[in-house]
Parts: C-alpha cells; sequence; structure tokens
C-alpha cells in the first residue's frame, strides 16, 4: 500500500524545505522528497542555496574579503601584517563544514517538526501522486491530498562554451577550484558572475568578464548600476560589454576565449572559465505527461499568484515559477502556500522583494527604479546620500556609494530604496519593511536613527527627497 500524506513536496531548496517545515507546524501529516548528493557524497537538504549557491559563495566572499583587507585595506588602520599566506584548502574546507553544519541543519529542523524526508527523485503521477525512485534505484509511490513542486533551477549551458571539467566550470565548479587561476575569464556579468568573479580577484586572479549585453545590471537603478561599473573596474575587476562569447577553443595552457563586440573578434586567452549565463527551471522528468501540468516556452511551471498551477491542489513555487530566482522568494512562496493549503488567508508582497549583490560594495534596492518610472511617465522625486559624508562609513575607512530614495511626487509614498555600499545587504531590510508599512519618504525623514550608523544614509537621502538633508549641499531649497 502506498503512503498517504496531507502534503507532499517535490524539492528540498529554500522554497521545498520552508514549504514542508510550515505544513508540518500546521499539523499536516508532511512529506518532502529530494534527490540532491551533498559534498560528501551523502543526500543533503537545503538545495542549490544552501549546497552550491548563496550560502558557500556568501562563505567565500567573506573569506576572500579577509584576505583583501589583510592585504589592502589594514594597513590604512595603522596594522601591518607579515607572512600573510593564503591556504586555499582551509578555505575551502571552512566553506564546506559552514555548508554541511547548515543542511545538517535542516534535517535536525524535519526530524523535530516530523517531515518525513524520502531521498531520490519525485515525479508527479495523475490525482495527486508521487513516484519516489531511491538513490538505490528501488520505487515506491506517495499518495497526497496536495502536492507542492520546488524542483529549483539549475545552471544554463551554452554551445559556445560547454563544460569541461574543473576548466570550463559553471558556478558550482567555481565555488571549489583547488588552485587560484593566474588567469580567469568569465562569462556574464549578472549577479553570480560578479560574486565569483570578486571572489577570485581578491585571492590573487586576474579577471575578465564577457557580457553580452551592451548595459551593466539592467535591473538595478542606472544610476547605482554605473556607480557599480566603476567600483569593480577601479578594483581591476576587467569587465567588457556588449562582448558575446561565441565559442571556446581548449588547449595545453588553458582555454581560448572567442567572442564579438560592435569592433570585431577577439580571443582571449583564461588559464579557467565559468559560465554565469542564467539558470533554467528544473522541470525536465517532473510530471507525467498524463498529469498535463502547464509549462511555459522556457520551462517554467505555470502559476497564478497563489502559486496554484493549472492542476488542482498541485501549487509550485521557487526557481521553477514566474519571479526573481531569490531564496527569500521562493521560502516566502512556500509559507504562502502552506498556509493556503491549511485553509489561511495567505499573500505575498512581490513588489518589495529585495535583491542584494554581495559584491564589495555591496549593492541592494526594493522597488521601483528610476528608469522604470520614467519609461511609465510617474512623477515622482528623488533624494540620494553619499556614504563619503556618513561619519560612520568615514570612521570605517569604507565609505564608497550612496543611497538613493524615490518617492511618488504626489503622496511621497516610497516607491524605491536602491543602495550600493559596504553592508546595504542589511540596510535594505529598513527599505523593505518601510515600503511594507506604506511609509512615505516624510516618514523616514521624521524618524530618529542612531547616530553614527550607515543607517543615518536612508535617514539623510529621504530628508534630501525635500531637499532637508543636513549633512550634504542640497540641489533643491525647501520653502
Ligand atoms: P533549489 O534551491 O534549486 O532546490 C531545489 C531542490 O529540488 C534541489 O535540491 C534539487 O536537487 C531538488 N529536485 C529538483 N527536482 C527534483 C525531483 N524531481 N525530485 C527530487 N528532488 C528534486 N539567492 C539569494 O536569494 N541570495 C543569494 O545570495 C544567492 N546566491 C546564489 C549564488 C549562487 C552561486 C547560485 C547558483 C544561486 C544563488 N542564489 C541566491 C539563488 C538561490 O540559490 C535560488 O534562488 C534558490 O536556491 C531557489 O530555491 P528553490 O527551493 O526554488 O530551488
Ligand atoms: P544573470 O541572468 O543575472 O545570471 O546574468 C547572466 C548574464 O550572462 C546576462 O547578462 C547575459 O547577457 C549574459 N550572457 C548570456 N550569454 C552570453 C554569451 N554568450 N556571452 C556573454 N554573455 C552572455
Amino acid at each position: 500500500m502506498s503512503k498517504q500524506y496531507d502534503v507532499v513536496v517535490i524539492g528540498a531548496g529554500p522554497g521545498g524545505y520552508v514549504a514542508a517545515i510550515r505544513c508540518a507546524q500546521l499539523g499536516l501529516k508532511t512529506a518532502c522528497i529530494d534527490k540532491w548528493i551533498g559534498v560528501d557524497n551523502r543526500p543533503a537538504l537545503g538545495g542549490t542555496c544552501l549546497n552550491v549557491g548563496c550560502i558557500p559563495s556568501k562563505a567565500l566572499l567573506e573569506s576572500s574579503a579577509h584576505y583583501e583587507d589583510i592585504n589592502h585595506t589594514f594597513g590604512e588602520h595603522g596594522i601591518t601584517a607579515s607572512g600573510v599566506a593564503l591556504d586555499l584548502a582551509q578555505m575551502m574546507a571552512r566553506k564546506d563544514k559552514v555548508v554541511s553544519d547548515l543542511t545538517q541543519g535542516i534535517a535536525g529542523l524535519f526530524k523535530a517538526n516530523g517531515v518525513e524526508w524520502h531521498q531520490g527523485h519525485g515525479k508527479l503521477l495523475p490525482k495527486q501522486q508521487v513516484a519516489v525512485t531511491a538513490h538505490d534505484g528501488k520505487q515506491s509511490v506517495l499518495e497526497a491530498t496536495h502536492v507542492i513542486l520546488a524542483p529549483g533551477s539549475s545552471s544554463v549551458e551554452i554551445a559556445a562554451a560547454p563544460l569541461a571539467e574543473g576548466v570550463i566550470v559553471d558556478s558550482s565548479g567555481a565555488l571549489a577550484f583547488d588552485k587560484v587561476p593566474q588567469r580567469l575569464g568569465v562569462i556574464g556579468a549578472g549577479v553570480i558572475g560578479l560574486e565569483l568573479g570578486s571572489v577570485w580577484r581578491r585571492l590573487g586572479s586576474e579577471v575578465v568578464l564577457l557580457e553580452a549585453q551592451g548595459s551593466f545590471l539592467g535591473a538595478a537603478d542606472e544610476q547605482i548600476a554605473k556607480e557599480a561599473l566603476r567600483q569593480f573596474k577601479y578594483q581591476g575587476l576587467d569587465i567588457r560589454l556588449g562582448a558575446r562569447v561565441t565559442s571556446c577553443e581548449m588547449g595545453e595552457t588553458g582555454v581560448a576565449v572567442q567572442y564579438q563586440d560592435a569592433e570585431g573578434e577577439y580571443t582571449e586567452t583564461v588559464d579557467k572559465l565559468i559560465v554565469a549565463v542564467g539558470r533554467r527551471p528544473n522541470t525536465e522528468g517532473l510530471a507525467a505527461d498524463e498529469v498535463g501540468l502547464l509549462l511555459d516556452e522556457w520551462g517554467f511551471i505555470h502559476v497564478n499568484e497563489q502559486c496554484r498551477t493549472n492542476q488542482p491542489s498541485v501549487y509550485a513555487i521557487g526557481d521553477a515559477v514566474r519571479g526573481p530566482m531569490l531564496a527569500h522568494k521562493g521560502s516566502e512562496e512556500g509559507v504562502m502556500v502552506a498556509e493556503v493549503i491549511a485553509g489561511q488567508k495567505a499573500e505575498i508582497n512581490y513588489d518589495t522583494i529585495p535583491s542584494v549583490i554581495y559584491t564589495h560594495p555591496e549593492i541592494a534596492w526594493a522597488g521601483v527604479t528610476e528608469q522604470a518610472l520614467k519609461a511609465a511617465g510617474r512623477d515622482y522625486n528623488v533624494g540620494t546620500f553619499p556614504f563619503a559624508a556618513s561619519g560612520r562609513a568615514r570612521a570605517a575607512g569604507d565609505s564608497s556609494g550612496m543611497v538613493k530614495v524615490i518617492a511618488d511626487a504626489v503622496t511621497d509614498r516610497v516607491l524605491g530604496i536602491h543602495i550600493i555600499g559596504a553592508h546595504c545587504s542589511e540596510l535594505i531590510a529598513q527599505a523593505v519593511i518601510a515600503m511594507e508599512m506604506g511609509a512615505s519618504s516624510e516618514d523616514l525623514a521624521m524618524t530618529v536613527f542612531a547616530h553614527p550608523t550607515l543607517s543615518e544614509s536612508i535617514h539623510e537621502a529621504a530628508l534630501a527627497v525635500d531637499g532637508r538633508a543636513i549633512h550634504i549641499p542640497n540641489r533643491k531649497k525647501r520653502q
């Protein structure tokens, strides 16, 4: 007899595991199927995010930032160190330990909440049945009242640069180099390409990023993206825009990467090449044809605003459905779906989902960009404040970047906050809370912020919307 559940979740990334835990909290009998094999060759929960995404990349960004600081920035603080050496194997071992501690933590949470973990591949069959193929090939069928699909995404591969073990790699391979490449190529100057390019540049690589688009970071506010490009180039990231990679040739000493731009065709020879050209949903083999699960032309599962698919009692969340491919977006969808299944009213405000790029300086934003408002013909006011005028940023010796607050010209409601600067992955939460509460720039201006903090720059940028910033000369004169 097949086992019966209230909810079966396929996929245990930040979408699926959060959905499963929330279902269990709500008293639903829940199973979660996942096929991931971790670094230690054992099944691991947490999906892309914990195993080869958010967490290991942030571990290496942190370690490489320490290395860069000790070599380049501590001197200014009067601290000198001799005999500084890089132990890459230790750095990687630390990263792997962070990952395994966290993935085991999810296993502990499953146990504590009574979520059953099935290790293997899950396939949706008609009538909310799910076939499970365990890693040893053993087959079983689970029956559910509701199914949540959270299969996540994988790196896109391109014919121009087929992966070659240890040399032409995707983001997962780039998190596990055993030696610092002398010359490193990155195809794609998107979020992942920039973060991984930064890690290896800090550790000593010469990094060339080849980006097909003529513009840089198209989703970010243009003013912020322009500042980011300036900063990254100053740091030594060789970012070439409008450069489309057309083919690669493996040689004795590395990879010859051919690319073209408006002026002509070029070859760049690198020791290692990272392909970071985007991600595609893992929907192949996810549902039997008889189910009739509706996918779009790119393979994303079609869902409505409550993440319901075209099949009754089947939901889909995370990277495999529309919207930004971000861990927190998938997790919130997981919570929403669990609560909907439990009969509660639940929704997500997709307008305030924050985006963060964990380079240095960091880039973070929530809400709309100035260029989007211009294109929509909406009237707005803008206030900006540079971290160079922040006492705390100056004291830290890390004062590049700015805060930009955009507010509706008529209602003064905050429409977007865009930041480039140190620690703005943390600062952006203030923007999200303000926007979630429907705050005006005046509300932010009237709020008392502690001194000296980086957060004061949000206060000053809000004051600047109305020409009232204290620590910069204002272009607008308040009446
Ligand atoms: P995933 O995390 O991809 O998990 C899906 C899981 O389902 C996987 O374990 C997979 O093996 C399993 N699965 C798939 N199909 C089946 C099946 N049929 N049967 C059983 N199991 C199945 N996002 C951020 O928000 N912040 C960041 O800093 C960030 N950094 C990133 C850095 C890198 C290098 C990468 C690659 C991604 C990063 N992301 C980041 C994106 C983030 O990892 C994803 O948005 C997030 O993991 C998506 O969650 P998910 O649950 O939808 O899918
Ligand atoms: P993201 O989707 O943010 O991960 O960014 C991926 C980037 O890769 C996009 O900006 C694409 O324009 C870029 N890209 C895709 N294919 C190529 C290619 N053949 N050569 C250079 N850049 C590419």
